[in-house]
């Protein structure tokens, strides 16, 4: 099947606003197996509108629009739609009382605008709208279809992910299903060449890469007959993955890296301290934001001048002066100080040049020193970032030590 984004609106033509809604429905449309030909996009004009319809028609199976089911004059999609078709408009009485519901919730006065939305081209399936009042709809006609809806993307995205993934699926006939993978310590060039065998000439499964800030992700997408095959054919499509790349492999389940280590801390009942120099607390915060870490994450401690180090994590006076607060024998003492004065099991430390100040030629903007520890012994790790400013250092810093912190746990599990 193959299809037409149609997106309605003249704020669109003028540079208002940008059309997140045509880049969201290519990509869902896409993982349904469906072809996206063109994206088109026309103003609140019926004439236009109707113009563009008719030859879209005729050219692609599928039509899905967006915007112009508002209750107000300029909203006409839906007229424009039944008139292309050649059928009526009618009432929709079930869309009706949802429509008056919403007025009643929301205290808002309903108008004879508002009735107008419940109006629906004659036999077209109905798509009801609980988060707006628009509903959408698919009209058919000569084995073409339109989708229609609304322009407001929450409103839409809720339609597509309800109503009309469901029905379109029913409509191709296959299964799609995909899985994430998420890669840490690899770039997505190094991945993609790895993969390449994988990924040139794939029909089915398809695997696709995308970076993201520090990491990156795969996805593998099957389109079968049966939920079965699709799934059997994404599994061994990802051991052949795991094979070539799976040592940087943290998830299966697009998780996010401290979600992965807040999970593999609390199935294995193990308590946490942190010490963190430049980072200011950080690692601490993107941890605590896993439901349920309470269970395991005990405190943070944010050791910033070398008199706190000392002063709190017992970090002794000579470490720093012969070695420096960046280095790897700080770090470690870091870490087992936080281990002792905590009493948790595991503790993990960070000290680093934040920058865009404070590089030296040993030690560069971007350097860093982790440690991870428990009572058997301690790893660390000394990376340096590719420079792109003091936060960004920051949050990478944190992404390496919750990479860390998770190889130490699977370390210690084996
Ligand atoms: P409403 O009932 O809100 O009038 P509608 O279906 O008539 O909904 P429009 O009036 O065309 O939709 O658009 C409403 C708002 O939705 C726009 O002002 C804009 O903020 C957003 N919107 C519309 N189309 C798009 C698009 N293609 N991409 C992103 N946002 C959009
Ligand atoms: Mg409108």
């Amino acid at each position: 099947m193959n299809a037409t984004i149609l997106t309605v609106g003249t704020e669109l033509l003028f540079g208002q606003i940008v059309n997140t809604n045509a880049a969201y429905l290519s990509s869902r449309l896409q993982l349904l197996g469906i072809d996206v030909l063109y994206h088109v996009t026309v103003g609140d004009n019926p004439h236009r509108l109707a113009a563009v319809l008719k030859r879209l028609l005729s050219e692609t199976d599928l039509i899905v629009t967006t915007g112009g089911l508002g209750p107000t004059q300029d909203d006409l999609t839906k007229e424009i739609i039944a008139e292309v078709i050649g059928v009526g408009l009618e009432p929709d009485e079930s869309v009706l009382s949802s429509i008056e519901g919403f007025f009643r919730k929301s205290g808002h006065e309903m108008t004879a605008n508002n009735r107008k939305q419940a109006l629906i081209p004659a036999g077209a399936t109905v798509f009801r709208n609980e988060v707006g009042t628009a509903p959408g709809f698919a009209a058919e006609r000569d084995g073409k279809t339109v989708i229609a809806l609304p322009g407001p993307p929450r409103e839409m995205k809720h339609l597509f992910e309800k109503e009309v993934s469901p029905y379109l699926q029913r409509r191709t006939n296959n299964v799609i299903r995909h899985r994430i993978l998420r890669f840490y310590g690899i770039g997505e060039s190094a991945l993609e060449s790895k993969l390449i065998p994988l990924i040139d000439g794939q029909t089915d499964p398809t695997v696709a890469t995308y970076a993201k800030e520090g990491e990156c992700s795969l996805r593998i997408a099957s389109k079968r007959k049966t939920e079965e095959e699709a799934l059997a054919a994404i599994d061994a499509m990802e051991s052949r993955i795991k094979a070539l790349v799976g040592e940087f492999l943290y998830s299966d389940e697009d998780k996010d890296l401290p979600i992965v280590a807040a999970e593999k801390l609390m199935a294995r009942n193990l308590t946490l301290a942190s010490a963190e120099s430049c980072t200011g607390g950080l690692f601490a915060d993107r941890l605590i934001s896993v439901p349920g870490i309470s269970k395991s994450f005990d405190r943070g401690y944010i050791t910033y001048a070398n008199g706190a180090k000392t002063q709190m994590l017992g970090v002794p006076e000579d470490v720093l002066a012969s070695f420096g607060a960046v280095s790897e024998e700080t770090a470690v003492a870091m870490a087992e100080g936080a281990r002792k004065r905590a009493g948790t099991d595991v503790a993990i430390s960070v000290t680093g040049v934040a920058g865009p100040d404070g590089g030296s030629d040993g030690k560069p903007v971007g350097l860093a020193w982790i440690c991870v520890c428990d009572a058997r012994g301690s790893r660390t790790k000394r990376i340096v970032t590719r420079d792109r400013g003091r936060n960004r250092n920051r949050y990478i810093f944190v992404l390496e030590m919750m990479n860390q912190l998770n190889r130490f746990l699977d370390r210690e599990m084996m």
